[in-house]
């Protein structure tokens, strides 16, 4: 016979909890066990933050209005990674390319670190090669990974059986009009298959050191615009409050989000602290809060 009782939540201090005693092992009833593996109270008021990040800013500190100190200490380092010889050569092309990130640590910065890394170093058929390969894969891996939330949609029967696609056109329409991809990044997936097209089907005299930047610029807008968090304001609240990213209430459950973004955040109250060290758990506030509400608690924390 079921026993429910309702207890006091200690994060809201409303009694609003039901337990069923009946269900409870002699361990949870005698008190040498939890009652909840893990209880989040939903009355109060949490926001996701992302608590972790890609980040290459190396080109701030190379450029020539760069301060001379911060300079010096990250060339060292470049020579290391691409080799002194032509060096000058080198870092005028990672100038040229002009890429500084700070997004959402899924494969893509790794391995478009890569193909910058080839492209500096003045292999350029295997950086146009790559960046063509990376593109498909982005692709692939958008497609695969959101294709399940859209099984109401009329392209659902087109896509839903394929293991991969290597015909960029049905994927690129589809995600677009899934609203996963907008349409700048699905503009710049049709300039790259052209790319990745010359570099795999054979023509005799193709100038991979002409074409190969352009490829590699294409391939990191994508990763820019579709992964970064200061290219995605669509998504968050990028420092407004200093030094910190949340991700806006109202995109919790787009399908992209969840897959690609979800997992690199922690959903906090405004008063959590999960970098400090040791990191706190803040009271929480009852909710429902807008987000300009939960923004202001946080940036004025220190004085609550
Ligand atoms: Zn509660």
């Amino acid at each position: 016979m079921s026993d429910v009782r309702v207890l006091r939540c200690l994060e809201c201090e409303e009694e609003h909890i039901e337990v069923d005693y009946s269900l409870l092992t002699k361990e949870q009833l005698a008190g040498r066990e939890p009652l909840f593996e893990k209880y989040i109270c939903e009355r109060i008021a949490r926001m996701y933050r992302v608590c972790s990040y890609a980040l290459d800013t190396r080109v701030n500190a190379v450029k020539k209005e760069a301060h001379e100190g911060v300079r010096d200490q990250i060339i060292p380092s470049l020579k290391a990674e691409w080799g002194t010889e032509d060096f000058e050569v080198k870092l005028q092309r990672f100038v040229d390319l002009d890429l500084s990130f700070i997004g959402t640590p899924e494969e893509y910065y790794h391995l478009l670190r890569e193909v910058v890394c080839s492209y500096v170093c003045g292999n350029f058929y295997p950086a146009q090669t790559a960046a063509g390969a990376l593109g498909e894969r982005i692709l692939n891996r958008l497609i695969l990974k959101t294709r399940d939330y859209f099984k109401s949609s009329s392209h659902y029967k087109k896509v839903y059986k394929k293991k991969s696609f290597d015909n960029w056109d049905l994927p690129i329409e589809v995600l677009q009009d899934w609203g996963v991809i907008d349409d700048k990044v699905a503009e710049n997936f049709t300039s790259l298959k052209k790319y990745r097209n010359d570099s795999i089907h054979y023509n005799a005299s193709y100038r991979f050191d002409e074409n190969s930047i352009h490829a590699v610029k294409l391939l990191a807008n994508i990763v820019e615009k579709q992964f970064s968090y200061t290219g995605r304001k669509d998504l968050f609240w990028v420092f407004n409050i200093p030094g910190e990213i949340w991700l806006r209430s109202e995109v919790e459950n787009d399908p992209f989000v969840k897959e690609f973004v979800l997992p690199h955040t922690s959903y906090l109250t405004p008063y959590c602290e999960p970098m400090a060290k040791p990191p706190t758990k803040g009271r929480g506030v009852v909710g429902p809060l807008a987000d300009d509400e939960f923004i202001d608690l946080r940036k004025n924390r220190k004085s609550n």
